[in-house]
């Protein structure tokens, strides 16, 4: 098909007037026409406008590559707006979550995670890198089929046409040398042995790996997870809360970041999730070994947990990439100038960040660390994952067609509900 986007996002920067030439899902040709250029937003929806030769559709707006969402627990959807009755802490919340962890079945696990990444894909998501640790029984006893949780969420990911990353989660111990408690023994493999053992007999192209935490797996077992993941993207949640650093420190004298350093977990492969309290020694780390950093900024300030020093990172060395973590937010335009504006806050300063270097976070760098290097871009032999947003919205009229208004002006709610062409591609990892 041939695809005429009136604006588009290219490596060049902001276009207009761009064709695109798609087959079976892929982007086989891009041409800048450059035929017709408004630099203000205050265009009409009418596709008649926009000047095209027969045979093509066209698409007016401003058009990006598909966001990834880097992390995501499906199930965490059902907390949102419950957990804000009241007061209560990181810790009340979690106690919340453990109650809804604890009723799931492979059933609703399934309708959960179908109807989240359904909101996923409506606001302009094309793939999600699930954290996924609820794997067995309520009692702690695998299913006849010990993958049949995680088997749930590919099937939700195909049903909402979202590429998923299934990112299968080694979780075994509540804290430093404390077995499981209550739920969490549905999320335990006993050891990292077993864990390695089910997850190569998932046998699915669209599985990875992930340790919840340093607190949720011993100091010697982090190896066997770090050796079962290679040439996985292998995802980890690092210093949320100065809770788990305190207790890392005094249960190993190291931090969690030295401590997965020691592990030889730290690379290009691997994503450290929320990096919220961190020492420079940290820091110099994860920016050395080119470690990615996922932000969840919508997440972070709903649990209070801080705001992480995302652009230190990356001024050493780490790529941010960015997820929705507990979904109390499904909005990659919120979670992208939150990053910017968490940080002016802090600091008193405008200008961390520009806003392509935050579309790249939301898009090339997010797939590239979910293991879909040819997503994220519009180029030629990319997949052809598109989100086209509204210019003519009461938020985004009159700000232009560029970086800034997507970035600064636009919301989920102004992703046009376009159809995404070869959308049966979405969810397979066929070859170009
Ligand atoms: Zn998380």
């Amino acid at each position: 098909m041939k695809l005429r986007l009136e604006h588009a996002l290219l490596e060049s920067g902001v276009e207009s007037d761009v064709l695109l030439e798609i087959e079976g899902g892929w982007i086989k040709t891009v041409r800048v026409d450059g035929q017709f250029r408004s630099w203000m937003g205050d265009v009409s929806v009418d596709n008649d406008r926009i000047p095209r030769s027969t045979g093509e559709t066209s698409s007016p707006g401003l058009t990006l590559p598909g966001f990834a969402n880097c992390h995501s627990h499906a199930f965490h959807r059902a907390l949102r707006g419950r957990t804000q009755a009241e007061r209560g802490s990181f810790w009340t919340w979690r106690e919340q979550m453990y109650a809804v962890a604890a009723e799931l079945t492979p059933d609703t696990y399934f309708e959960l995670a179908r109807d989240t990444y359904a909101e996923m894909r409506a606001t302009g998501i094309t793939a999600v890198g699930e954290f996924h640790y609820l794997h067995h029984q309520p009692d702690g006893t695998p299913y006849d089929d010990p993958n049949e949780m995680g088997k749930a969420l590919l099937a939700a990911a195909d049903e909402a046409g979202i590429r998923l990353r299934l990112l299968d989660t080694c979780y075994l111990t509540s804290g430093f040398s404390r077995p499981p408690e209550g739920v969490q023994v549905r999320y335990s493999d006993g050891d990292a042995h077993a864990w390695a053992e089910r997850v190569a007999a998932f046998d699915d192209p669209r599985v990875g790996a992930a340790i919840h935490s340093v607190r949720a797996v011993p100091r010697e077992q982090l190896k066997v997870v770090v050796e079962a993941a290679k040439g996985l993207p292998l995802h980890v949640h690092l210093s949320e809360q100065v809770a788990e650093n305190q207790a890392c420190l005094a249960a190993t004298g190291l931090t969690p970041t030295q401590l997965l350093a020691e592990a030889g977990a730290l690379g290009p492969l691997t994503t450290a999730v929320h990096a919220t309290h961190l020492t420079d020694e940290d820091i110099r780390l994860l920016g050395e070994s080119a470690t990615n950093v996922c932000f969840c900024p919508t997440t972070e300030r709903d649990l209070a947990d801080g705001i992480g020093p995302a652009r230190r990172l990356h001024d050493a060395g780490a790529t941010l990439t960015l997820g929705s973590d507990s979904h109390a937010v499904i909005d990659m335009f919120e979670e992208m100038r939150a990053v910017e504006m968490h940080e002016r806050l802090a600091s008193q300063q405008r200008g961390h960040w520009s806003a392509l270097e935050l579309l790249a976070a939301a898009t090339y760098d997010g797939h590239r660390s979910l293991g879909f290097e040819d997503a994220g871009r519009i180029e030629v032999g990319q997949r052809a994952d598109l989100t086209t947003v509204r210019l003519d919205s009461v938020r985004t009229r009159y700000t232009g067609a560029s970086a800034e208004s997507v970035v600064f002006a636009a919301t989920a709610a102004d992703v046009c509900p376009t159809t995404r062409p070869g959308a049966s591609s979405g969810t397979r990892l066929e070859e170009p």
